[in-house]
């Protein structure tokens, strides 16, 4: 393999903590001189003042910002750097520039906002570095299909993924028993339940190990993440529900384990930066050479683990049942989630709520038989219908539980 990957790249969702972490990666590796980065577009959602700087730094072709209102004042902030970059804002302008000629998109937007840009990008077979989640829990043997449909790749952003699929880059990852995802815990690993019912969103987002959007910081606290990734690995790695494992390990050193049916159990380590996978993902199958954290196992000391208590964490069972029910049913319940946790960060539910209104949103919408396996039609079509649906149910609910507070 040469000493440089050189790539044209598109950020989907680059304003946000995934977008900032790939493009500082790319400013290190491109110091050292082991990348050369051209970049064709940057997507953002709302932060104006931070896409405009990146786009005055990095000169792609085309810049868009998703919120329509925010052209005029994207475009007065480029004015007289924005020679040459074009400028577009709204959905539409998202999906077009996810299709622009390209050897890698980052797809990196929160929720399944993220779905129908992904599905675009991976139409056009580029190379998929996937740290939107939500995107595969939406639609995910889609996904994985159109890419494999069009000559283009899925790698894995998220940590503990790119660790199983590393974990899985050897001449015998075959017979594979079991994959382990290894979590935090979360900021509330040791709290009570009742001190949990009184959680603040700013004590939830406070990650002992992590710095992420506001969003996953929530899942990581309900271990929702969890749940969304055990979905994320299925679809992947196209293993079913009842061979993946969830083992809480505080310290968040290693990422991930594949165990093998001879008892063989491989693991990849690594201080918890997601510059690291997103290196792996950016220059696989070579590897990218820049100046790491360096992994100091002495200094650690010791690593820990721990079952996750099912009382205090249900979203990891209720992930497990939408997984196993398959269907829509893993769609219905991310846009359950996602509509949850917004009501949580605006301090209209409790934290204990975010779990209770997914789960009341997925028995209700099966009572009415809302979920069905096999619906007909467009799968996009019908995941996002049945996204919207969802939001809906889970709005009711959360109003309910709001007027009772
Ligand atoms: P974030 O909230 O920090 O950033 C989200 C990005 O998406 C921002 O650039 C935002 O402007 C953009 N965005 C939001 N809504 C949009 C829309 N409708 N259209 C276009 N752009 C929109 O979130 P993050 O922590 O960077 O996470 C991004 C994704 O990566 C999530 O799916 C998350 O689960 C996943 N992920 C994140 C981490 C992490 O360490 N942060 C780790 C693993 C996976
Ligand atoms: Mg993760």
């Amino acid at each position: 393999m040469g000493a440089l990957t050189k790539r044209r790249v598109t950020i989907l969702g680059s304003t946000g903590s995934i977008g900032v972490s790939t493009l500082s990666l790319f400013d290190e590796a491109t110091r050292q001189g082991t990348a050369e980065v051209e970049i064709v577009a940057l997507v953002g959602g709302r932060n104006v003042e931070l896409l405009a700087e990146q786009a005055r730094t990095w000169r792609p072709a085309r810049v868009v910002i998703a919120d329509e209102s925010l052209y005029q004042p994207l475009k007065e902030r480029l004015n007289g750097a924005g020679e040459g970059i074009e400028i577009a804002a709204g959905t539409e302008a998202v999906i077009a520039a996810a299709e622009m000629p390209t050897d890698w998109v980052m797809s990196a937007i929160v929720g399944s906002a993220g779905l129908a840009p992904t599905l675009a990008a991976a139409r056009k077979g580029a190379v998929i570095a996937l740290a939107n989640k939500e995107s595969l829990v939406c639609a995910g043997p889609t996904l994985l299909e159109t890419a494999r449909a069009a000559g283009g790749h899925v790698i894995p952003v998220d940590s503990e993924h790119s660790a199983i699929f590393q974990s899985l880059q050897t001449a015998c990852a075959h017979r594979v028993a079991r994959l382990i995802l290894t979590a935090s815990g979360g900021p509330f690993r040791e709290w009570t339940l009742q001190d949990m019912a009184g959680a603040t969103p700013e004590q939830a987002v406070a990650h002992p190990n992590w710095s992420m959007g506001a969003k996953i910081s929530i899942d990581s606290a309900t271990m929702m993440n969890k749940g969304l990734e055990m979905i994320e690995a299925a679809y992947l790695f196209d293993t079913p529900p009842e061979r993946i494992d969830v083992l809480v390990h505080p310290q968040s050193i290693i990422h991930s384990m594949v165990e093998y049916e001879d008892g063989s159990t491989l693991a990849q380590l690594g201080p918890p930066d997601m510059r690291a996978p997103i290196a792996c993902a950016f220059a696989w199958p070579d590897r990218l050479p820049w100046p790491a954290p360096r992994l100091d196992l002495a200094a650690i000391g010791s690593l820990t683990f721990a079952e996750p208590d099912p009382i205090r964490f249900p979203a990891i069972g209720i992930a497990r049942q939408a997984l196993t029910a398959g269907g829509l049913a893993p769609a219905a319940m991310n846009a359950a989630n996602e509509t949850a946790v917004a009501a949580f960060l605006d301090r209209r539910i409790g934290f204990l709520d975010i779990a209770a209104t997914v789960s009341e949103t997925l028995e209700r919408m099966e009572a009415v038989g809302d979920l069905g396996a096999g619906a007909a039609g467009d799968i996009l079509e019908n995941a996002m219908t049945t996204d919207r649906s969802a939001r809906r149910v889970a709005g009711d609910i959360v109003a309910g539980l709001g007027a009772a507070r």
